[in-house]
């Protein structure tokens, strides 16, 4: 089966699988996804949302942000790490984008890239999740699983994101990274990759780089995990060997 195929199909498994992927920081306007995609760095999403009603509520505009006192917000980021940093550049954010941009969050990636503490994965979540322009937000996550996946040899966020565009249709690429965080969130960790109970089982070239055996698997799958726990016993899995699937991840690359 040819990559792009492949990975509509894996992209077609992964929405089954997580149906509730999302962004999980919360917020209610650009502005606020992007303080919380940057106090995200290194840290949880929940710890962030523990954070952001006080923040949202002290600090409602970019003004606000702009006329901060670096102590003060010091204090307040102190429970997300790295708060000097962070603290630093939710007030360069505020600053520049009212000098620059009346107050307002721009809605495009040229802009938000020039933006003090934003990068390109936090552009493309601000764009896809606040504006409604698609976009593939490269993490840790994202950046193992699709190389696992043989979507990509690249390594560099960009080139992935470069790599991995044209094999999904634009309108997805939003969805598919929440998908794809998902999924390396619950399921195909890092060290133990749950492979016994893992529903792309069938299309991964990685598949066996974690235990196959269903009951040793299943417990390595977290979250609400009756889904794949579900899904796996439905297709029955392991439904290929390892020595099966790295022949098909040959194949797929010649
Ligand atoms: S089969 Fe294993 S390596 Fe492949 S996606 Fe599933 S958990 Fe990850």
């Amino acid at each position: 089966m040819g990559r792009t195929r492949r990975a509509r199909r894996m992209n077609g498994e992964l929405a089954l699988l997580h149906p509730d992927a999302h962004c999980e920081l919360d917020f209610r306007t650009p502005l606020e996804l992007t303080v919380a995609t940057i106090l995200s760095a290194q840290t949880t999403d929940r710890l962030v949302n523990s954070v952001t009603p006080t923040l949202f509520a002290k600090y409602p505009t970019a003004a606000d942000y702009a006329a901060a006192d670096p102590a003060e917000m010091e204090g307040l980021l102190k429970p997300t790490g790295f708060f000097r940093a962070k603290s630093k550049s939710v007030i360069g954010l505020g600053q520049a984008l009212v000098e620059r941009y009346g107050g307002e969050v721009p809605g495009k990636l040229a802009d938000l890239v020039t933006l003090p503490g934003i990068g390109r994965k936090t552009a493309n979540v601000v764009l896809g999740n606040a504006f409604g322009v698609p976009g593939i937000s490269v993490d840790t996550h994202f950046q193992r699983l699709v190389r696992r996946w043989a979507w990509t040899v690249e390594s560099n966020p960009v080139k992935i994101e470069h790599a991995v565009g044209p094999l999904i249709p634009r309108k997805e690429w939003t969805i598919l990274s929440h998908r794809v965080i998902f999924h390396g969130r619950r399921v195909c960790h890092a060290r133990k990759p749950a492979c016994g109970a893992c529903a792309l089982a069938t299309w991964c070239p990685s598949y066996g780089d974690g235990p196959l055996d269903f009951d040793v698997a299943a417990k390595l799958v977290k979250g609400p995990d009756a889904a794949a726990r579900a899904r796996a016993a439905a297709l029955g899995l392991p439904v290929r060997s390892a020595e099966e699937m790295v022949a098909l991840a040959r194949d797929d690359s010649a």
